[in-house]
């Protein structure tokens, strides 16, 4: 098992399946200048099979979600999935996508044994989502959550951060539709990991902040502790339920004691946190010969040197040299 020395058992690998993105949201990245990562740096495909392999056979993970970057991008998901759900033990497998070209392989991805998506958006505004994304795609995020949804790739979940002065105002909104839509809505407050280093704290929504407007409109009333587990969202009823709205205060409200996840970045380095300094790097092993066991015992001793937590109220707190996009959110 993946353990660590406070005792947490990570058994939820994320897998950044490429770095690049279609969108270039300001809360993640500039608008250009960004460097990607080269061709023979990234995983290939039979690479990134044989890691979830080793993590799921020997490592005793038994969730996998693909991320990125924008992992639609990848050409040759659906077989990288259909691989996954091949290993036994078979790990749920989801997505987290910012659901742009969605609509075209929703039903490949279910085919091949994709359990569930996490969509991404922040506003149901077309000319914000234009502001805030720099792209003019929103007809293509409704279109990819509908297709999502009509896959059975659910529930559903759609990914929200609230940015001052541009969509902040909307989370009544957001969740009236989210509900009639059949989606559940999660607000995550934004982080210290945008490539261009523009996050303050005075500056962020944070998680009080969008309960404080959700009950403008709605009743909220808490699932109850024991129902976040090591799942990061605090989940809320709405109105009684069954509808739910889960709110992610991963700065003002942090879970690292609860944490179980493990992190692949797409050129193979594995990641004990969103806010690690340090990496351990298994694409030169695996290049240089080592078999299953080798990998998974450097697998659990990079694990085992995971931080307590994120350090982000440690005045020292060092910003990770690697943006969201390049570890997989
Ligand atoms: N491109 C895909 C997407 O947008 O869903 C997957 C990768 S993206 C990095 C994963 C999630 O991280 C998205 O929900 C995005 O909104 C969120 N995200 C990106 N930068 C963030 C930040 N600085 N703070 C909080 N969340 C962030
Ligand atoms: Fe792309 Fe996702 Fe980052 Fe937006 S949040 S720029 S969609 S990687």
């Amino acid at each position: 098992m993946l353990v660590d020395t406070y005792g947490r058992v990570a058994t939820d690998l994320r897998v950044s399946l490429t770095d690049r993105c279609n969108l270039r949201c300001t809360y993640c990245m500039p608008e250009e200048g960004l460097q990607w990562l080269g061709k023979p740096e990234l995983l290939t495909d039979e690479e990134i099979v044989r890691l979830v392999g080793i993590a799921v056979t020997r490592l005793g993970v038994t969730e996998v979600r693909f991320t990125g970057g924008e992992p639609l991008l990848r050409r040759g998901l659906v077989d990288l999935v259909r691989r996954c759900a091949a290993l036994a033990p078979r790990p749920r497998l989801s997505l987290t996508t910012n659901g742009i070209g969605l609509a075209r392989t929703a039903g490949a991805l279910a085919e091949a044994g994709l359990d569930r998506v996490n969509v991404s958006l922040d506003t149901l505004r077309p000319e914000v989502f234009k502001t805030l994304t720099r792209r003019d795609r929103h007809q293509d995020v409704l279109d990819g959550l509908a297709a999502a949804h009509a896959a059975g790739l659910t529930p559903v979940k759609v990914n929200t951060v609230l940015m001052p002065g541009l969509n902040e105002d909307e989370a009544p909104e957001l969740l009236a539709w989210a509900l009639a839509e059949g989606y559940e809505l999660r607000f995550i407050e934004q982080m210290p990991l945008d490539a261009q280093h523009g996050w303050t704290r005075e500056g962020m929504i944070t998680a009080g902040d969008v309960l404080a407007s959700l009950r403008t409109r709605f009743r909220l009333s808490p699932e109850g502790d024991r129902e976040r587990g090591s799942a990061p969202a605090e989940r809320w009823l709405v109105d009684g339920g069954p509808g739910r709205v889960g709110v992610i205060g991963s700065v003002t409200r942090p879970f690292c004691a609860a944490c179980d996840r493990t992190r692949l970045t797409a050129d193979g380095q594995v990641r004990t946190c969103l806010f690690a300094t340090e990496e351990s790097d298994l694409r030169s092993a695996l290049r240089s010969g080592a078999d299953d066991e080798e990998i998974a015992r450097r697998w659990r001793l990079a694990m085992w040197g995971k931080k307590a937590g994120s350090g982000l109220d440690d005045p020292a707190f060092l910003q990770p040299t690697r943006p969201m996009s390049a570890i997989g959110g």
